[in-house]
């Protein structure tokens, strides 16, 4: 029987996967990409002998990276580490950083004298959280849904204890459990990750305190997250899948309602059996298939995750006073929680993430030097469409890290990039900047969220952020495995 030829669009993690997981199913497949190199937000940059990762600088639930290579029966072809300490957290006014460990009597000690009987109370705490996450993983997370129907029917084979955690949120259930204003902040942090404040986040992603401190901890690559990328595209390449860069989809073929390809940049002609879509669900149906449902009015209305404003600064000199991953915090949280979403305004005093990836890879920049990679979640480009003030930005931030490490950081960078939400958009098509893609409200998830198949083209799928289950590597990672599964379903049937 001939192949199935399938056509990839977009070289995300997503797209990545899912070639992996077809092409060892003995389908043939082609990817197109925009950017002018793979990975998407997996990306990479080099510059003046440094390397920065672009994007993802840790990821959770490790195990998904395994699931993938073992479902292609390949070993994994990178070494990935845990973190250790997960992360530190750096509050306004105070030297010395909260140190985040997975050991429960080392976090204890961390929080020695701020927080009474901190570890019983972790320990009541994460019990939930774990019941939570392991009574929705496979009913929920890693389910295919026909409808928003069927969907709303799996949601009621979910306990109906854990019903309470949809209607209160993140920050009471933390109230109720913890005294401190420090742990609350702390453990609500992840909430930011989803799209919103744990002010509005249900209680029911508690679950990611237990993934990030009980479960599985957070790990990240020797070399650079950019292993991840490269290495899977040698075993694609080796496997005959062909890569097409600086091509992006701009319009699609259709004759009397029949999809018959899609168009790039340039006018050429993309035809295949099967499309797999690794742009923005949303977006795409939206741009490409003129859906009125995604149209850009609809698309505005969605919540989005907040995007990134990103520093790459290579500098000379060791700065023992950063771990690898920092985030350093005002002493205003819920005023800035409150704000930081829908300003217009870039904010003055700016709450940041610091990674070091030299820290550990001391090949990613020169002897001597570090490669500081610095996050600045702000709002999407509905809000703040005017980024004529990033310099400032840049050296507010600059300026607060240099004072809160003690290390003139203006004065030692050899080698400086910001990218702002502008960046993000127009290099790889993220919608309004938006870092992440989609949020994840009780309404943008599950058979809410935009499907992994297409409501009109019955040869079109979905795989990556904003389509199920939801955004970061290894729920990208669980859609290339659901989309492939539909894919099997659908050629069984033709
Ligand atoms: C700054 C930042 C930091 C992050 N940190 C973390 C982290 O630490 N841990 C974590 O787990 N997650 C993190 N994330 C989220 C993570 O990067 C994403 O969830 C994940 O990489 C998304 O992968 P994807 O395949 O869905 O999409 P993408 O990586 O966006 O890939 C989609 C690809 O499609 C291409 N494309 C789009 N439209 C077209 C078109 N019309 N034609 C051709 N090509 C097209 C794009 O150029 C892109 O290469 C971070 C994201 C950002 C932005």
């Amino acid at each position: 029987m001939k192949k199935k030829k399938v056509l990839i669009i977009g070289t995300g993690l997503g797209g990545l996967a899912t070639a992996l997981r077809l092409s060892s199913r003995g389908f043939e497949v082609e990817m197109v990409e925009k950017y002018h190199q793979p990975g998407g937000r997996l990306n990479r940059m080099s510059k003046d002998g440094f390397d920065f990762d672009m994007g993802p600088s840790f990821f959770s639930m490790s195990y998904e990276f395994r699931e993938l290579f073992d479902d292609v029966k390949l070993p994994i072809p990178f070494t990935i580490k845990p973190l250790d300490p997960l992360y530190a957290v750096y509050f306004a006014g105070k030297k010395d950083p909260f140190l985040i460990y997975k050991n429960k009597d080392e976090l204890a000690k961390t929080f020695a004298g701020v927080e009474p009987d901190f570890k019983n109370k972790l320990v009541k705490y994460l019990e939930q959280a774990k019941e939570i996450f392991h009574d929705t993983e496979y009913r929920i997370v890693k389910k295919n849904f026909e409808s928003p129907l069927q969907y709303a029917l799996s949601l009621t084979s979910v306990p109906l204890k854990h019903a309470g955690g949809m209607f209160t949120n993140m920050w009471q259930r933390l109230s109720k459990n913890f005294d401190s204003e420090e742990v609350k902040i702390i453990f609500s942090l992840v909430a930011f990750f989803l799209g919103a404040t744990p002010y509005q986040t249900p209680a029911v992603y508690s679950l990611m305190n237990y993934m990030e401190l009980e479960h599985d901890g957070y790990w990240n690559v020797e070399g650079g997250m950019y292993k991840i990328t490269e290495s899977i595209v040698n075993l694609l390449t080796d496997r005959g899948v062909k890569f097409h860069f600086n091509t992006e989809i701009i319009s699609r073929l259709e004759v009397n309602g029949e999809l018959n390809g899609f168009v790039d940049d340039k006018g050429k002609e993309w035809k295949a059996d099967i499309y797999v879509v690794n742009a923005d669900a949303a977006a795409f149906r939206g741009g490409i298939f003129k859906r009125k449902k995604f149209a850009e009015k609809k698309l505005d209305k969605m919540s989005w995750t907040l995007a990134p404003f990103t520093i790459y600064l290579g500098v000379k000199g060791k700065i023992p006073e950063l771990h690898q991953h920092n985030y350093f915090l005002g002493s205003n949280f819920k005023e800035y929680a409150d704000k930081i979403f829908k300003t217009s305004v870039a904010p003055e005093k700016p709450y940041y993430y610091v990674n070091v990836s030299s820290r550990s890879n001391p090949a990613c920049a020169p002897e001597g030097c570090e490669n500081i990679f610095i996050l600045c979640p702000v709002p999407d480009l509905r809000f703040k469409s005017n980024w004529d003030d990033a310099e400032q930005l840049t050296k507010t931030i600059i300026s607060d890290l240099s004072t809160r490490i003690n290390y003139n950081l203006h004065d030692q960078t050899i080698s400086q990039t910001v990218l702002t939400p502008l960046d993000w958009e127009e290099k790889f098509n993220l919608y309004k900047g938006s870092g992440l893609g989609l949020a994840h409200g009780m309404m943008q998830v599950g058979g809410f969220r935009p499907a992994n198949k297409d409501e009109v083209f019955k040869n079109v799928f979905y795989t990556g952020a904003s389509t199920i289950p939801g955004t970061g590597l290894p729920m990208v990672i669980i859609s290339s495995k659901l989309v492939t599964e539909r894919i099997e379903n659908y050629v069984r049937t033709v």
